[in-house]
């Protein structure tokens, strides 16, 4: 895809570079979507289902399990050229702020430094009580296992729908988003809040905004750039427009 010539000067010139991921950028390291069918022994579970207080509440064992599996995999999974691409922005832009609702940690694994997790990371877990997270528990067999201090159910420490963001994390993306002159938005559905918001904040706020995905989305009509297609071809083509000698490299 033919990325515009004004649209690679202004990502070249940029001071402050804000970007907004959700799963679609880790769709192409084999990562599923909360959109895409589930396959195989979690075929007939919704995902959008399992990822709740109340399912953890009714069937603990269940969410459990589905989390280890999801683990499992993105433990298997590379990160893409779109995540590498990140990473690449990170240094060439004077400053970035990366932010993702993705729990994978496919970024940081690419090269990404500055991260901001707004959903939290699978690869922790936390105490279902307090929130505390736990780096070791003694090994049972029992699923979910409980937590060494207070004896509750330990969980992914991850944010379900329904529940609230971390507020430092939330804090740090929305000044992101209003101090950046140049907004990404990749691979989002845009339809979960408030991360959905951020790429209003950042358009409000004057900046330049880009979204990246192969469909149109809610958030497509407040992006001054909606290019169509996986960020794993995406971003690489965006970076190579801006900083042609990339090309050679
Ligand atoms: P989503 O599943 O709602 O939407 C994914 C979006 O990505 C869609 O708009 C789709 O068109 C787009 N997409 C698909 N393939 C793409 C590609 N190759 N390149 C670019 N875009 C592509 O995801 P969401 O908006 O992030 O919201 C769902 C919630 O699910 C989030 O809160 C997130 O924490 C969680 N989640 C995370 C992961 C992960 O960490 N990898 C995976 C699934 C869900």
């Amino acid at each position: 895809m033919h990325i515009p010539d004004e649209l690679a000067e202004r990502l070249r010139r940029a001071n402050h570079v804000g970007v907004l991921t959700g799963a679609g950028t880790s769709a192409e390291s084999g990562v599923p979507t909360f959109r895409d069918a589930l396959t195989g022994l979690w075929a007939q579970y919704d995902p959008q289902e399992l990822a709740t207080p109340e399912a953890f509440a009714r069937q603990p064992q269940l969410v459990w399990d589905w989390y280890a599996w999801r683990r499992e995999l993105v433990a298997r999974a590379t990160p893409n050229p779109g995540h590498f691409a990140l990473a690449e922005l990170e240094s060439r832009a004077p400053q970035f702020t990366l932010i993702t609702q993705n729990v994978d940690g496919l970024h940081q694994r690419a090269g990404s430094r500055n991260v901001i997790e707004l959903h939290g990371n699978l690869a922790r877990v936390k105490c279902s009580r307090d929130d505390r997270v736990v780096a070791s528990w003694p090994e049972t067999g029992e699923r979910p296992p409980h937590c060494p201090d207070c004896g509750a159910l330990l969980r992914p420490d991850v944010v379900w729908f329904g529940e609230n963001l971390p507020p430092a994390a939330l804090s740090q993306a929305v000044r992101a988003a209003r101090t950046a002159d140049f907004f990404l938005t990749i691979g989002t559905s845009g339809i979960v809040q408030p991360a959905a918001s951020l790429p209003l904040e950042a358009a409000q706020a004057g900046a330049l905004t880009v979204e990246i995905n192969p469909d149109a989305t809610p958030l497509s009509r407040w992006a001054d750039y909606a290019l169509r297609g996986p960020s794993g071809v995406l971003l690489p083509a965006l970076l190579a427009a801006a900083w042609p000698e990339l090309n050679s490299a």
